[in-house]
């Protein structure tokens, strides 16, 4: 079997609401989705949710990237996933959402071709993954109602956007733990602080019961990282700062993080998540699999991502609620809130009518 083309086209949606990190704030959903077609008809679906402040990219970029890379590809078997990367990755460096779309559907053909779902080719067993949901960063009683209806829908999990005005993230999580008396919090800041203030903030952040924070400082600041994770009362988890299974290392080295969390769009896709995880597991940092805003095929890949690896004890792949009904692409799995059932059709599983 050969990679006979690659088609890449560009999605746009509004989302109901603006979502706000420290970062900055999204207004619509972007993404780009990918048809891989091989020589034997036999097709897969991926996708790119390229982040600018994150990754560097917009669809834009990826669409681009994704035209230099297929040239590339075709003709190449896509069971070749290694030398699959490599060949992406001396194309161009960096471009993880453009890289990640190829990759996604790569996988997907490869499980089609064996029969078998996408977890189950990964050497999953189980096929249910329960996702946290995120409060974005907003009025602090805004904040609190959305802990509150989100405890009641069913989630058992929230992550907290913090790391922009000091008081509002304190009075935020006073008014999302009344809310939700039992929920797992988690605070996301984005590297919003600096050291001495994450450490600050990570003690005041301690009564409130909350069980990790997520890059508390800039993504370059390894060393200040390190310094948080040192000294703070509540686990610290590197996500800017890991793109690559050698961030891993260094972070892992420098005993920078108790968890990592794995994008598929930073890091270029599932065969580089792997690794990542290996890196971790070998020096006994669990991950978690997080998401930027993904609809149904990246999510669908990110949750057998985590079905298939006892290290990946967290899930955060919640950003396609928000874009349910649209009808940008369907199956890959059922959302019983908040358990993403996998389903048992061979590959992702996932349908979309973009490329009629
Ligand atoms: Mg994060």
């Amino acid at each position: 079997m050969k990679i006979a083309g690659i088609e890449a086209k560009k999605v746009v949606l509004p989302l109901a609401k603006e979502f706000r990190i420290s970062l900055g704030a999204v207004a619509n959903f972007e993404a780009v989705f990918v048809k891989v077609i091989t020589d034997e008809g036999l097709f897969g679906y991926g996708e790119a949710s390229p982040f600018a402040y994150v990754t560097g990219e917009t669809c834009e970029t990826v669409i681009d990237a994704i035209s230099y890379i297929s040239k590339a590809l075709t003709g190449l078997d896509p069971f070749s996933i290694e030398a699959i990367h490599r060949t992406m990755d001396r194309v161009t460096a960096r471009n993880g959402s453009a890289k990640a779309a190829i990759d996604i559907a790569l996988y997907d053909i490869m499980s089609k071709a064996a029969g078998v779902p996408l977890y189950k080719f990964l050497g999953g067993s189980q096929s249910n993954v329960e996702t946290d949901m995120t409060i974005s960063i907003d009025d602090p009683q805004i904040m609190g109602q959305e802990a509150k209806d989100l405890s009641n829908s069913g989630f058992r999990m929230l992550k907290i956007k913090a790391g922009g005005n000091r008081e509002a993230d304190l009075e935020a999580i006073d008014l999302i733990r009344k809310n939700a008396p039992n929920a797992h919090l988690k605070i996301d800041a984005n590297q919003g602080w600096k050291p001495a203030q994450a450490l600050e903030m990570a003690r005041a952040y301690e009564k409130y019961g909350v069980q990790s924070i997520e890059q508390p400082v800039p993504a370059w600041d390894l060393d200040g990282l390190a310094y948080v994770r040192r000294h703070s009362p509540i686990p610290i988890m590197a996500d800017e700062s890991c793109f690559t299974p050698q961030d891993a290392f260094k972070i892992a080295k420098l005993e920078a993080a108790d968890i990592i969390n794995i994008k598929l769009m930073k890091c270029g896709g599932i065969y580089r998540a792997l690794q990542i995880c290996s890196v971790a597991e070998s020096a006994g940092i669990p991950c978690m699999v997080g998401c930027m805003m993904e609809s149904r095929i990246a999510i669908a890949a990110g949750a057998a991502l985590v079905a298939s690896h006892p290290n990946i004890i967290l899930a955060d792949l919640d950003s396609f609620v928000e874009l349910e009904n649209k009808n940008l692409a369907t199956g890959g799995f059922e959302f019983d809130t908040p358990v993403i059932k996998l389903g048992d059709a061979s590959g992702l599983g996932v349908e979309t009518r973009l490329f009629e």
